[in-house]
């Protein structure tokens, strides 16, 4: 379970709902979060699966995690996997790849 900034984002980010198991089809999703990046999105539901990527939470103003998509790229590449072509192993499909990272720091400098 990932650590949100707060507690809207946590109810927010990929939102289970009982009609839609994907967050692209569900009109009340607002925002998917990439385990696997650490990369949180509005969802644009324009019926594909675009997102626009933020850096900022919306609710508590605090800054999201860096994105780990350079390093998740970089880190197969060591592994001599070329996800385009390879089956992409289990850990690289969500944030177990990072390790034992810590939830997102909060900001400096922010007072509640
Ligand atoms: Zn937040
Ligand atoms: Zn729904």
């Amino acid at each position: 379970m990932t650590d949100h900034c707060c507690e809207a984002m946590s109810l927010r980010a990929n939102a289970p709902c009982d009609r839609h198991s994907d967050p692209f089809d569900c009109p009340d999703a607002l925002i998917r979060f990439s385990a696997e990046f650490q990369e949180y999105g509005l969802i644009v539901h324009d019926g594909g699966t675009s997102s626009i990527t933020i850096d900022f939470c919306p609710w508590c103003g605090r800054r999201l995690p860096d994105s780990q998509r350079d390093r998740w790229f970089d880190e197969l590449e060591r592994r001599g996997i070329d996800p385009g072509e390879d089956e992409v192993p289990a850990e690289f499909r969500d944030a177990r790849w990072l390790g034992a990272r810590p939830g997102p720091a909060p900001a400096p400098g922010l007072t509640d």
